[in-house]
């Protein structure tokens, strides 16, 4: 098999990029795959991964953080975050080459990296939702020096604390107010659906500050650096979803939670951009997994069509079964080029001042969706054994229809394209 970064790399970050992929598969060879053995009678089975209320155990929690730690050490935990929060400052192609190359060996359904790709990735390559990221730049001197070379570490970890019970798709909805007290903000609300939430040690939450400004749409909410063991911060409890007995998302709430002025992140009232700028990240990250997971499957894939006999011969002589190995490779071949291409164009966005908010939107809806094809695809060309949780294709499956909501919705990508093309922005 061709290595998924042999082809197309551009010439200025080709060397990094082979180097990062190398590096990075040597790192989960030598550091978490041994650890993967150590621990696969946990692994193996949901019910002692999680504890009774859906929090992963503290053998788990403890592995994780090793893998992030070594990671950090190693230079590949925030190998995308800018180098101002303690990040390596690589640019948004190289994270598609590398997230493809490192999801295409390691797939999405190996014990390590199920549960809401848990295990392997997320510890593995920090995001927004995690570790340092670009929503972190915006924070005060103050909380640049005390938390984020711990998160830069991978020591602590943040979550994005946006939506609410009543408030997902339409962020001008939320709740959640923040009122200024003397020197301080105090916080009242409620966050739901918060990727890391039961784990997290801090969190940037969103807020109303400004209600007149929220309702004409102009502003008036604001982000803020809050520590998870404040008095006033409750952890609400986990939602797992698509089935697993536990998980990573959760929700909290804040009674009269008191934050420090200095811990507004960004400009007061401005908060929508520093929560757009987290999800477009966001976007194109889970874009560039799925080409990796997509892969994954369609290379079991192959493999198996070519061993598997049926009626005399092996199933891949069938024209039925090609057809859905071709459409795989449609779909990875499109979605690889479309956010590659869109990759491009957010990295020239200082020359051009122009965020490609379109594109981003085409690729997260388009990959997303197309992975959830490819490995519909690769569970039917495997047939019975497709659907065992031996193979985990089951799982790469249940996370592509998981990400077709996290970040934007299918809906509302494609409501955020409709209405840039309807403002003039019909390039292609
Ligand atoms: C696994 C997971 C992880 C998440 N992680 C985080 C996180 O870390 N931080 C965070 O803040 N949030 C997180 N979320 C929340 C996520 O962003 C929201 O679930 C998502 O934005 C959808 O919001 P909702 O669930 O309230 O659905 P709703 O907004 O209520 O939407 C319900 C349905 O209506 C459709 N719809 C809504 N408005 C329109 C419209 N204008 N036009 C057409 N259709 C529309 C939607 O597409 C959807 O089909 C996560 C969610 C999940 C499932």
């Amino acid at each position: 098999m061709a290595a998924a970064t042999d082809v197309g790399i551009p010439e200025d970050i080709r060397d990094i990029v082979k180097a990062s992929v190398t590096g990075i598969q040597q790192f989960i060879d030598s550091e978490v795959l041994p650890l993967e053995r150590e621990l696969q009678p946990i692994l193996s089975d949901e019910r002692k991964f999680f504890r009774d209320d859906g929090r992963a155990t503290d053998q788990v929690l403890e592995a994780r953080k090793q893998v992030r730690m070594k990671s950090a050490d190693a230079g590949y935990y925030g190998m995308f975050a800018p180098e101002s929060v303690g990040g390596g400052g690589l640019g948004v192609r190289s994270m598609v080459f590398v997230e493809e190359g490192m999801y295409r060996k390691y797939g999405p359904g190996r014990p390590l990296i199920t549960w809401a790709k848990g295990f392997l990735s997320q510890p593995t390559i920090a995001s927004f939702v995690d570790g340092p990221s670009h929503m972190l730049v915006a924070v005060s001197e103050g909380v640049r020096g005390e938390f984020l070379p711990g998160i830069a570490k991978g020591e602590k970890m943040v979550c994005f604390a946006l939506s609410e019970a009543n408030a997902g798709s339409d962020v001008w909805g939320i709740q959640t107010k923040a009122r200024r007290d003397g020197d301080d903000w105090i916080i009242n609300g409620s966050k739901q659906w918060i990727t890391n939430a039961p784990y997290a040690d801090y969190a940037v939450v969103f807020a109303v500050t400004n209600e007149q400004l929220v309702a004409e749409r102009k502003g008036g909410i604001s982000a803020f650096f809050v520590e998870t063991n404040a008095a006033g911060y409750t952890f609400d409890g986990v939602l797992p979803v698509m089935g697993h007995v536990g998980g990573d998302c959760g929700s909290m709430s804040f009674d009269n939670l008191r934050v420090p002025a200095d811990r507004l992140v960004g400009a007061l009232d401005q908060g929508f951009q520093i929560a757009m700028f987290g999800i477009s990240e966001g976007r194109i990250s889970i874009s560039a997994n799925c080409i990796g997971m997509s892969e994954y499957a369609l290379d079991r894939s192959l493999e198996y069509a070519q061993q598997r006999m049926s009626f005399g011969k092996p199933i891949s002589e069938y024209q039925a079964i090609q057809f859905m190995l071709a459409d795989m490779a449609i779909n990875i071949y499109t979605m690889k080029y479309m956010i590659l291409q869109t990759a491009a164009l957010v990295e020239s966005f200082p020359q051009t001042g122009r965020m490609p908010v379109k594109e981003i939107s085409i690729a997260k809806a388009y990959a997303v969706e197309k992975t959830q094809e490819c490995y519909d695809h690769a569970i039917q060309v495997h047939g019975g054994i497709g659907l065992s949780n031996e193979l985990s294709l089951n799982e790469g499956f249940r996370i592509a229809r998981t990400l077709r909501i996290p970040d934007g919705t299918g809906e509302i990508q494609r409501r955020t394209i409709a209405r840039q093309m309807l403002r003039g922005d019909t390039a292609f």
